[in-house]
């Protein structure tokens, strides 16, 4: 930080768990949306948003509440791929036209594979019925590896194949901020059904790489709403991937495995089928 000059600050908007319309899961709660959040990291007069939310209610909730903030909203930055993060895009660039929405290069491609109609219909617009825009809206492809708020940095961090292929954090050295995305969860529970140990071993890389930045805070992509952002949460996050892997190795079937994570983190929210087994 240069003398002087004001500090950057950062606030959390979560919203909140969203159920949706899917048969009755075989185990867990009635099927629901975990809660997300959208992190706004702003100074004197601009500010940067991290993530975009999904229905068009929370990116409008999502969008008054940035306007509260007082600043120019001049850059949406987005982690990864997931529908989830981005599909409120054209909600919030309608709000903020000076906003320019980016992603690495990896992102985007996966925004644009996400985001085709079959895809999001399937996924997204079946379970949230009247909820998506009609629009989607893809971000622009970064050509380096950081851009600036105020003048100061904020770094991408590729972090690879964690819930999903090429994802990334962004880090605030001035604030010993990460913004994880979904590389780590905080008391929620993970999107681990798809994982293999090729892509456990990645996930839990990207942590340890997330980790070496000796963060002072941690905001990730999904969490409890009563809880902080602690770097704790990579520790958390590493110790569910492990314990899930080990119970995926011995061959769990379905219902224990399923009975065996949420007994082991029973206050974890979202107890979810398709998060823990697809
Ligand atoms: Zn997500």
């Amino acid at each position: 930080m240069t003398a002087g000059r004001p500090p950057l600050s950062y606030d959390v908007f979560t919203a909140p768990q969203a159920p949706f319309s899917a048969p009755p899961p075989r185990v867990g709660d009635p099927p629901a949306w975990d809660p997300k959040t959208s992190t706004l990291i702003f100074g004197a007069r601009d500010a940067v948003l991290v993530d975009a939310l999904m229905t068009v209610a929370e990116a409008t909730a999502l969008a008054d509440w940035i306007a509260l903030h007082q600043r120019q909203l001049t850059t949406i930055y987005i982690t990864h791929g997931h529908a989830d993060h981005f599909l409120g895009l054209p909600v919030l660039l309608n709000r903020f036209p000076e906003a320019r929405a980016v992603a690495s290069p990896g992102t985007v491609q996966q925004m644009r594979e996400q985001s085709t109609p079959q895809v999001l219909d399937n996924r997204i617009r079946a379970r949230f019925p009247g909820q998506i825009a009609d629009t989607v809206t893809l971000a622009e492809p970064l050509d380096t590896g950081h851009f600036e708020l105020e003048g100061l940095p904020l770094e991408v961090i590729e972090t690879g194949h964690t819930d999903t292929v090429d994802t990334t954090s962004l880090h605030v050295p001035d604030l010993g901020l990460i913004v994880s995305g979904d590389v780590a969860y905080n008391h929620c529970h993970m999107f681990v059904a798809g994982t293999t140990p090729a892509s456990r071993a990645e996930w839990t890389a990207a942590l340890d790489k997330l980790a070496a930045l000796n963060p002072a805070a941690v905001v990730t992509g999904h969490k409890d709403p009563t809880q902080g952002n602690p770097p704790s949460v990579l520790a958390e996050s590493r110790g569910y991937l492990e314990h899930y892997g080990q119970l995926r190795e011995a061959g769990l079937p379905d219902q224990d495995l399923f009975d065996a994570m949420v007994t082991r983190y029973p206050d974890w929210v979202s107890r979810q089928q398709f998060l823990i087994l697809g």
